[in-house]
């Protein structure tokens, strides 16, 4: 091959490089735009922020009573305790069966590991707080109060706590939240009990 024919060979090599280095670029923005267009677009294909490296101070249970989760999902913000520092555990009852575990041993049990599998993973972990409401449908269900006792929610919270120092085995605070539908059922007002 001469010199010329050389630079022509080299040249067109380098030509066909870029174009496909720039078919890939065009393919990699295509399948980007489709990926951000397919999510936003999508209702079946969504995308949130995630946190990275949480340290989790606080541990949150509350009931799935749908009357509740505005307050009981907004307690930690209202706190001051960013995402990443908190998690919670939502069930039917909340942390009720905590206080029944003659009655409810299969529930309890759950709770208990949820618990300790909190206290395992979590090591920065200094709070848990407990929080009640009137009214539960897990009481009812179960038959663990009556209706016309709308304090028997709050008052297990006493022996709820002592249970969470119990399971957790180390030094850990417990906070109770006594609940109360006010303004006719339109909102929640939220009470620290006294330790
Ligand atoms: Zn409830």
């Amino acid at each position: 091959m001469s010199k010329r024919g050389f630079r022509i060979g080299i040249a067109g090599l380098i030509c066909l490089a870029a174009i496909v280095g720039a078919c890939r670029r065009a393919t990699h923005n295509t399948n980007s735009e489709e990926e951000t267009m397919n999510t936003t677009t999508r209702p079946e294909t969504m995308e949130f922020p995630a946190i990275p490296d949480p340290v989790v101070e606080h541990l949150v249970f509350y009931c799935g009573d749908p009357r509740c989760p505005l307050a009981f999902e907004g307690l930690p913000q209202k706190l001051g305790i960013p995402p990443g520092r908190y998690t919670k555990v939502c069930t039917f009852g909340g942390s009720a069966p905590l206080a029944y575990p003659k009655q409810r041993p299969h529930d309890y049990a759950f709770l208990e590991s949820q618990i300790r599998l909190a206290t395992k993973h979590f090591t920065a972990l200094t709070t848990v707080h407990v929080i009640s409401h009137p009214g539960c449908k897990y009481y009812a269900e179960h038959g663990l109060g009556t209706d016309e006792d709308t304090e028997k929610e709050a008052r297990d919270l006493r022996l709820i706590g002592d249970t969470v120092v119990v399971i957790a085995h180390r030094d850990i605070t417990v906070k109770r939240w006594r609940s109360r539908f006010t303004n006719r059922g339109a909102t929640i007002r939220i009470d620290l009990m006294e330790p």
